[in-house]
């Protein structure tokens, strides 16, 4: 089977990967990729946003199976695209109105109160409905949680301590502050607890549970500054027992299934849950239509099936033969950016070191080939992944690697897990 793997980051280096070790997979597409994919298969340099290219490489090359691993071709209707010009085609992900779970907020609360999924209390609001929205911040005890509808590259959503600074931080978003991804604003309640991922595998009527995850957002230690695409990731989430896993799969992902088959939504991919554990209940976050990333390089690693099996039964609507089996052992994975990310920081960096890792795996994200060799090409750059009897062991492995490989400017989380103890 020829495989078209869309995106280019950590998370799709690991999905190729993955998808390599199957010996169903006879051919390996990965559009754009980076230095990594390169290793696995053919990189293509195309925009996963741009269908008709898309298109006009699945006809050239006889693809059989398109994965899509980032989000912004799925909001924008890639799965809708295929259906109308190839149908027979499996694409996995779902379809645009599927991806509404992520691409909306709106439409994400609307479905959770609906199928009655835990999840914080709110209310939107439009420019139309602005004087309501500043009036219901004053009625409000702070923390305020501001929330962009739309896509707004992780940074759509605003906490504030202060009402006054709720009530402009509104103001701006609904004149616009994140586009149209801004012109509704979700408000919604805070919540007080730690964090964790599920992702699920569905068919739209069946689904699998893999691996859950905790991810590490904040670029400086102990959690502090600002938010990035995620430091390091660790699997399984010591505090996420089996009566927690249980309350999960019965209040959360048993009524999004039942949802998403309720309203007939065609959604043939990953769910991923953002999940919240408030005094032992989980709530929901936010739902994101795909894998996340860098929890896609602790999650594959564990996975033990054969990917492409599941995601055949996946497009077949055959899930419920399946099971997932899953590597019983702790994965951790730190991820190295370059200096200044998230804010301004530089490419091109030389990337060193890399063919000297031992015991961690290597997965690329912002890399690419040059005359110079390897060189960095984004903020994020290399995802060290290890195995250990627990995180902490498997964390031993990937700190030591992380100094192994070099580039101008290297920077890395030394304390992801630092909560799990
Ligand atoms: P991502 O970049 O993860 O896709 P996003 O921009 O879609 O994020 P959310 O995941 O909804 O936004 O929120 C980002 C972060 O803000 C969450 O990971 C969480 O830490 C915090 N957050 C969001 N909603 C709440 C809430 N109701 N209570 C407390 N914290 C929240």
């Amino acid at each position: 089977m020829k495989i078209l793997l869309l995106g280019s980051g950590g998370r799709e280096h690991a999905l190729a990967w993955k998808l390599r070790q199957s010996p169903l997979c006879t051919a390996l597409w990965i559009a754009p990729g980076n230095a990594g994919t390169a290793e696995l298969g053919t990189n293509i340099a195309l925009d996963p946003n741009d269908f008709p290219a898309v298109a006009d490489l699945v006809q050239r090359e006889g693809i059989d199976m398109v994965l899509v691993g980032p989000e912004e071709p799925l909001v924008r209707g890639i799965y809708d695209y295929f259906q109308v010009h190839f149908p027979n085609l499996p694409v996995i992900g779902p379809s645009q109105v599927g991806a509404q779970l992520e691409g909306s907020k709106a439409f994400a609360k609307e479905f959770m109160l609906e199928m009655g999924i835990p999840t914080a209390a709110y209310r939107e609001f439009t420019a139309a409905t602005l004087q309501a929205g500043l009036d219901y911040i004053l009625t409000q005890t702070p923390p305020i949680v501001l929330k962009a509808d739309g896509l707004a590259a992780g940074k759509g959503v605003v906490i504030l301590d202060d009402l006054a600074a709720a009530q402009a931080e509104l103001r701006d978003m609904l004149s616009g502050k994140f586009g149209a991804a801004s012109a509704k604003v979700v408000i919604e309640q805070f919540l007080s607890g730690i964090e964790f991922s599920v992702f699920a595998l569905t068919d739209g009527k069946d689904y699998l549970i893999l691996p859950e995850a905790k991810d590490y957002k904040r670029v400086g230690e102990a959690d502090s500054g600002p938010n990035t695409g995620g430091m390091g990731a660790v699997s399984p989430v010591p505090f996420v027992d089996e009566a927690l896993m249980k309350k999960v799969e019965e209040t959360i992902i048993k009524p999004t299934i039942a949802g998403i088959a309720k309203r007939g939504i065609v959604y043939k991919g990953f769910v991923f849950f953002g999940l919240i554990k408030v005094g032992g209940e989980p709530f929901v976050i936010e739902y994101n239509c795909r894998l996340g990333d860098p929890e896609t390089e602790v999650v594959m690693p564990r996975l033990q099936n054969d990917l492409v099996e599941l995601l055949q039964a996946t497009h077949e609507g055959i899930l419920s033969q399946q099971q997932i089996v899953m590597d019983p052992r702790s994965a951790a994975t730190i991820i190295l950016v370059s200096g200044g990310y998230p804010g301004d920081y530089e490419k091109g960096k030389v990337i060193s070191g890399l063919t000297a890792v031992k015991d961690s795996m290597v997965f690329h994200a912002g890399t690419k080939n040059s005359s110079d060799g390897i060189v960095t090409n984004g903020g994020r750059v290399i995802a060290l992944t290890s195995f250990g009897d627990n995180f902490d062991e498997a964390l031993v492995f990937s700190n030591r690697n992380a100094e192994v490989v070099k580039f101008e400017g290297k920077y890395y989380r030394r304390d992801i897990g630092f909560d799990l103890h």
